[in-house]
């Protein structure tokens, strides 16, 4: 996908839901596909100075509700934002709960097949039709891990 393709997607979601796309969300928007990894409100306030932290926020609340972006979190203190999966690919998270940071992994054709199957013997006896999953994990990243073996 384009960046023009994507910002076309993008107007057309803010307008199903009476929002516009206003240049502060365009440079958010613009900001996540670039960089291609989950990016907290402090990041975004580095990268974007002339957009106030505040609306920063307000802008990727209404993103979310236009479906446009993903919030990713390991907790309430560490949220992450993506744009959604259907705008990139389908990847899954490592998410450390001691410092914040978030891993996008990518599955192999064999994991995704894998799960593919665990998520039908789950589905099938509920008579239900699985059309996607998500799936992040918890836990501590090498460098807390390390830091407090060293400790
Ligand atoms: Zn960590
Ligand atoms: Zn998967």
């Amino acid at each position: 996908m384009t960046p023009t393709e994507l910002h076309e997607i993008v107007e057309v979601r803010l307008h199903r839901v009476d929002q516009r796309y206003t240049p502060g969300r365009r440079a958010i928007v613009g900001l996540l596909a670039r960089v291609g990894r989950p990016l907290s409100i402090s990041d975004i306030a580095v990268q974007l100075p002339a957009v106030p932290r505040s609306s920063a926020y307000r802008h990727l609340v209404d993103l979310q509700a236009a479906g446009v972006v993903r919030r990713v979190a390991a907790s309430d203190d560490f949220a992450r934002f993506e744009l959604a999966e259907d705008l990139t690919e389908h990847h899954h998270h490592l998410l450390c709960t001691l410092c914040g940071r978030v891993i996008d992994v990518t599955p192999t054709p064999d994991f995704e097949r894998t799960v593919a199957v665990m998520v039908a013997q789950l589905a099938e006896q509920q008579g239900f039709h699985p059309t996607a999953h998500a799936l992040d994990v918890q836990g501590h990243c090498a460098s807390c891990v390390e830091a407090d073996t060293g400790a």
